[in-house]
């Protein structure tokens, strides 16, 4: 079984949740499971992660790992918003799954709403994590296609094309599917919008 895992996907696919069941699953069957989430992430809590579906886990927010040493004991390791954190936080995560024979499991996003990989997301597919997409639909009306890209507005509907790609929250963005990010980013005419 690979010992680092990254799943991805689009704000609103489920990733909290499904590591708030997966970290349950594993303190059920007394497994020693670690939940970590960087610090900056105060959306909720800072003692917890909480799914927007309301379940949640009691969770350790770090500003960074580069003194984070998991217990001995400690089987599971399970990290949320890991976009939030750096490369070399990666490779810290890296050093922990192959030096310690802990399992890694990281939940995050790809890409940030101008079509860029997040440094951390990029640093996991460098060092070979499993890739597992978490789907979920495009948030355009009527929209079935897969969503693989966000959009962040402005107040007044306006998209915004630069900026601050840790800005947190997610009120003013919306998970499209590439068909509608390109349509709308770039203004580019599609086919069936
Ligand atoms: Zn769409």
């Amino acid at each position: 079984m690979a010992n680092l895992h990254f799943h991805y996907g689009t704000m609103g696919s489920s990733k909290s949740a499904q590591l708030v069941i997966t970290a349950y699953n594993f303190n059920q069957n007394g497994t020693d499971t670690e939940v970590l989430k960087p610090a900056f992430d105060t959306r909720f809590s800072n003692s917890e992660i909480v799914s927007r579906i309301g379940i949640k886990t009691p969770a350790v927010a770090l500003p960074n790992l580069n003194t984070y040493t998991p217990k001995p004991s400690t089987k599971f390791i399970l990290v949320d918003e890991v976009q939030f954190f750096t490369p070399s936080d990666i490779d810290k995560l890296v050093q922990i799954a192959d030096g310690k024979n802990i399992i890694v499991m990281c939940y995050g996003l790809m890409v940030d709403s101008n079509e860029q990989l997040f440094p951390a997301s990029k640093r996991l597919i460098e060092v070979g994590a499993k890739l597992h997409r978490m789907e979920s639909c495009c948030q355009m009306p009527g929209c079935t296609k897969l969503a693989t890209h966000h959009l962040r507005f402005d107040s007044t509907g306006r998209v915004i094309r630069a900026g601050d790609q840790f800005a947190l929250g997610d009120s003013n963005y919306k998970s499209v599917c590439r068909q509608h990010f390109n349509a709308i980013y770039h203004n580019q005419k599609t086919k069936g919008r």
